[in-house]
């Protein structure tokens, strides 16, 4: 029998990627936190508990020897949805089974991985689940499998899911974890649970694995909150959930007040937090429930950081594939609910609420509160030539009907055992590639580009942009958030370092900024030429008759409005 005191354990964290849970850095999952919270619980000293990003066992491989020496060694990780990372890579089969090699402790897997683990984290693939060489695999709850485990002196566990008042404690028991992350404090975002499971049951989602949603009372998430506050964590995501409004509810029905308790009383333990967004909001919500619905929407919107996000998943706009997915909103009912949203969250910063949604010159130069992001998901049994154009029609006419939208996902499909997708597997997606490839570049040029415009114009301020790394001389960073637009600004800037940045053109889901407020005695040659209409020869110029005392003292030779965003401080400073 081990004694818990005397147990050493190191969690690595290969990150998770799930329908409504995020964990890729500067991402931190719940999945850490928690297991770090059941062996405290469990009786294991914070200080024999280690944790490592797989980057970091990358990075640094004396780190390894965490790894090989503990008592028990936990590997959390399983991406469930398909993506492309900047701040992470997750961890590859073969590096999962290393470290079960590798340690000489018990061994012990979890997290999403329980569902399958495909030849690669990609689109349109078939996924199976290995136990790749771990002495135990938690087909349950990984935290309740940890404390179990510790509990019965790393004998074993009976597979089970945790309850409330279990959830409730690890999480602000675990909450000092965060403080091994690399990214502590200053670019690390926690990803925040109030739900699992889901009402619906959509064929190719792995949440109703979980069953019906069941919420986490507002007192409990609050003081998680502010545990990791008092750890120095300041960016939250609501992001684990299936439906934001639904919170506190009935599992389908809003419930305003439970939102409000929910957000004033983070914003009550953390004050001086520096972002709060949110992840999925269900739109059949918001069309069954308009009124209750404006209103949650209107308290997040109230409480948040600009640019959150509230992703949609339409998933397809034809009858057809929604008919056979069971898929649970229409093109038209999806619509209705964007429209809300804009009306109800699409206001900037410094404006009246009730103008929204405001774009163009006269709109604030700063992100909306609160936007919808549309899903689409391809590769769906029934889909057909036709389903690309009505998903494309739908996204045009949000675009022509005055309304915006923070960002349009376009997957393929991933099949996962114990989904209706199962039986399908990626054979559509395969058979589609080509139309797949060339509608996501149509949408990429015709709608994207445009949208982003409208989101944010020239000379929108995004305050704190990270700079992650250089591509081909420029340096590309994002704000900490939900779905951040990728910033490129002129120039090789130090990694690591923040700075405001104010956009001046688009790509098709990236901006190009110049450091705000832009200082025309001191600005590069890059990032003069990087606004619209100063070329080369201008630039040049600008460079050559500095100083100016303002900026009506030079010929700027562009029609592009610059006065929100240029200065000529240094001059005035040196004065
Ligand atoms: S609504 Fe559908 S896609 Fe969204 S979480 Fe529920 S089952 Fe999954």
């Amino acid at each position: 029998m081990t004694d818990p005191e005397t147990l050493s354990v190191t969690i690595v964290d290969g990150y998770v990627d799930e329908p409504a849970h995020f964990g890729v850095p500067p991402y931190i999952s719940t999945y850490p936190r928690y297991a770090a919270g059941a062996l405290v619980d469990a009786g294991v000293p914070r200080d024999q508990i280690t944790y490592h990003t797989i980057d970091r066992l990358r990075d640094q491989p004396d780190y390894w020897r965490d790894v090989d020496e503990a008592d028990l060694m936990i590997y959390l990780g399983g991406m469930t949805v398909p993506g492309k990372y900047v701040g992470g890579t997750p961890a590859e089969p073969d590096e999962v089974r290393k470290l079960a090699w590798t340690a000489t402790g018990t061994s012990l897997m979890g997290g999403p991985v329980k569902f399958g683990v495909g030849d690669e984290n990609a689109g349109a693939t078939e996924t199976e689940r290995q136990d790749l060489d771990f002495d135990f695999v938690a087909k349950g709850d990984v935290e309740a499998a940890v404390h179990d485990l510790v509990d019965s002196g790393l004998e074993g566990f009976n597979n089970r899911m945790r309850d409330l008042d279990e959830v409730s404690r690890w999480a602000q028991q675990g909450a000092f974890i965060v403080e091994q992350h690399p990214n502590h404090p200053a670019h690390l975002i926690c990803e925040l649970e109030t739900s699992r499971g889901c009402a619906y049951r959509c064929s190719f989602c792995t949440e109703p694995l979980y069953g019906n949603p069941e919420f986490r009372p507002p007192p409990t998430v609050v003081g998680e909150v502010d545990a990791l506050s008092d750890y120095g964590v300041k960016h939250f995501r609501i992001g684990r959930q299936a439906d934001i409004l639904a919170y506190g509810g009935d599992g389908e029905a809003p419930n305003p007040d439970a939102v409000r308790q929910l957000y004033s009383g983070i914003r009550e333990v953390a004050p001086d937090l520096e972002t709060l967004h949110l992840d999925n909001m269900n739109p059949i919500t918001i069309v069954n429930w308009p009124e209750k619905s404006r209103e949650g929407i209107r308290i997040i919107a109230e409480h948040n950081t600009p640019g959150d996000t509230a992703a949609f998943g339409l998933e397809s706009a034809d009858p057809v594939v929604q008919e056979e997915n069971n898929l649970n909103v229409t093109a038209e009912e999806c619509f209705e609910a964007v429209r809300i949203v804009n009306e109800a969250a699409g206001w900037r910063p410094g404006e009246d609420p009730a103008d929204a949604p405001t774009f163009g010159d006269g709109a604030p130069r700063r992100l909306p509160k609160l936007l919808p992001g549309i899903n689409l998901l391809h590769g769906l049994k029934g889909e057909r030539e036709e389903t690309y154009e009505r998903n494309r029609a739908f996204l045009q006419r949000v675009y022509d009907e005055g309304y915006m939208l923070r960002r349009i996902n376009i997957r393929q499909v991933m099949a996962f055992d114990g989904t209706d997708m199962s039986d399908t597997g990626a054979e559509i997606a395969h058979d589609h590639k080509q139309l797949f490839k060339r509608y996501k570049k149509r949408v990429r040029e015709e709608i994207d580009n445009p949208m982003l415009e409208r989101v944010a114009p020239p000379g929108t301020v995004l305050p704190d942009v990270h700079l992650e790394y250089h591509q081909d001389g420029t340096t590309f960073g994002r704000q900490l958030g939900t779905y951040p637009l990728l910033v490129g600004v002129p120039g090789e800037r130090e990694l690591g370092r923040t700075i405001d940045v104010a956009v001046v053109d688009h790509g098709y889901r990236s901006v190009t900024g110049v450091p705000y407020p832009l200082d025309l005695n001191a600005a590069s040659m890059n990032e003069l030429t990087a606004i619209p209409g100063i070329g080369d020869s201008t630039a040049g110029d600008i460079v050559v008759n500095r100083p100016y005392e303002s900026i009506a003292d030079a010929d700027l030779g562009t029609a592009f409005d610059l006065s929100q965003f240029v200065t000529t401080r240094s001059l005035e400073s040196a004065d």
